[in-house]
């Protein structure tokens, strides 16, 4: 018989409930914080830019979340996702290791970011809200926000990093081509874009800059609420339709993972497909070894802070207990701009405190390379954050070769990079550098934490 090389599920198959990893951690993570009164927020706080929905979910300590009927309708467009067996990959590699990918790029904007985009739509549109308000970088996320806004009747309007809006034309066409309006940040729209502006006129943004005009705006405005596209625990929630997935899939595959990898920005993909994985190791089932990847030039997790920090540059947001580079930390513009964010995702932080995952940095050489590796045996051009985790998969699977060991990998692979190739050009063309981060760089930004 032919070898399998994909496992599709039956969309009757598809998972109708979130997995929330919460109730099943040890310890509760810690909870975030009132920028004035360092209280723990309550869902007043946050009422002016979420809806009831997602602050319950927020906060929630319920182990399953049913998935609304209309979501579910909008996920079959595109889910259940496939997961790959990378046998041509594998056979390059020379390695006995088999690897598994959890292919997210089938999405309407080529990665997992509408998994979180259509609920926050939804749960939007139910409670009356009218108008979305976010921050894109690169802008997988403003588009899938843009997507899903359409949808759902919602107006959105994305503010997007001035060096993304700049070099990206065809993400800004693709949001405005689902409706959305999209302002380069810094702006003076915004009073924290016109505080930028002033101190540097020709300031190329940053995703924390990009947060406060989005957040400022929403919270100034009626019917106008703010969405997020990762670090916070709804995002990481309706992510882990991915795991959920793999899990079945990997019952039709019969095996089971040894060793599970994903690129880490602000978390989503990685929470999405590990959290699932988490709760089977917890309980005893599997014992996989779960791995952040992170870049060298973004290194949150493996030389950051696990300290309370501010998820924007104005001081806007509520403060985060999380690995930090620092609210005002700008990074090197790698390619992979899904990356650059200060901060980590809360609850990633406090497993990785709780030693219950590890991470790893690479730069950005290593993970094109990987990238490029990759297309020429599995056919799909890896968008430059999954790159990353790639980039461990393949030295996990080299490390098999010498050891001989028959491990099973599995890795996140969030989208493909059809909007991204110019990161490829750069990369063939010789021009793409790993700067090394200097300690004092990082000791500067994290002397500004709260
Ligand atoms: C946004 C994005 C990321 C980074 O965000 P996470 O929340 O860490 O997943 C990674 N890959 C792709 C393709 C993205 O669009």
């Amino acid at each position: 018989m032919a070898e399998r090389t994909k496992y599709i599920l039956d969309e009757a198959d598809m998972p109708t409930r979130w997995y929330n990893v919460v109730p099943d951690l040890p310890e509760p993570p810690p909870p975030p914080l009132h920028p004035g009164t360092r209280e723990p927020v309550g869902p007043d706080d946050l009422a002016p830019l979420f809806p009831q929905a997602l602050i319950a979910q927020e906060v929630s300590t319920e182990r399953y979340i049913d998935i609304p009927e209309e979501v579910l309708d909008v996920y079959r467009l595109w889910r259940p996702s496939p997961l790959f067996r990378a046998r041509r990959l594998e056979k390059a590699l020379g390695t006995p290791a088999r690897i598994y990918y959890k292919y997210e790029g089938v999405s309407p904007v080529g990665s997992h970011k509408p998994n979180t985009a259509v609920p926050q739509a939804f749960y939007n549109a139910a409670e009356g809200v009218t108008r979305l308000t976010t921050e894109t970088g690169a802008g997988q996320w403003g588009s899938a926000l843009a997507f899903a806004s359409a949808v759902f009747g919602l107006e959105c309007e994305v503010w997007q990093v001035r060096a993304s809006y700049d070099q990206k034309p065809y993400r800004k066409l693709m949001m405005e081509t689902f409706g959305a309006t999209v302002h380069p940040s810094p702006s003076e729209l915004t009073e924290s874009g016109r505080a930028i502006l002033a101190a540097d006129p020709g300031s190329t943004g940053s995703l924390g800059i990009a947060i406060s005009e989005a957040v400022e705006q929403a919270a100034q405005a009626e019917n106008t609420r703010y969405a997020l596209g990762s670090v916070l625990n709804h995002v990481l929630l309706h992510q882990t339709i991915i795991g959920e997935e793999a899990l079945k899939q990997f019952e039709l595959a019969g095996d089971t993972p040894d060793v599970l990898v994903g690129c880490t920005g602000g978390g989503s993909n990685f929470g999405g497909l590990a959290f699932p994985f988490l709760r089977e190791k917890l309980a005893g089932r599997m014992d996989p070894v779960i791995r952040a990847v992170e870049p060298a030039a973004c290194p949150t997790l493996t030389r950051g802070k696990y300290a309370y920090d501010f998820g924007d540059t104005a001081g806007l947001t509520p403060l985060l207990k999380m690995h930090t580079l620092g609210h005002d930390f700008i990074p090197d513009p790698i390619h992979a701009g899904g990356l650059r964010y200060h901060g980590m995702s809360p609850l990633i932080s406090h497993i990785y405190e709780l030693g219950l995952i590890d991470a790893v940095a690479i730069g950005q050489e290593d993970c094109f390379a990987a990238g490029v590796r990759f297309a020429r045996t599995e056919g799909i051009i890896p968008a430059p954050e999954p790159t990353h985790a790639l980039a461990a998969c393949i030295q996990e699977a080299l490390r098999c070769k010498e050891t001989g060991e028959e491990k099973v990998i599995l890795t996140a692979l969030c989208g493909h990079a059809h909007l991204d190739l110019p990161a490829y050009g750069a990369y063939l063309a010789g021009d793409i550098s790993d700067h090394a981060l200097p300690d004092e760089v990082l000791e500067k930004s994290l002397a500004g934490l709260p």
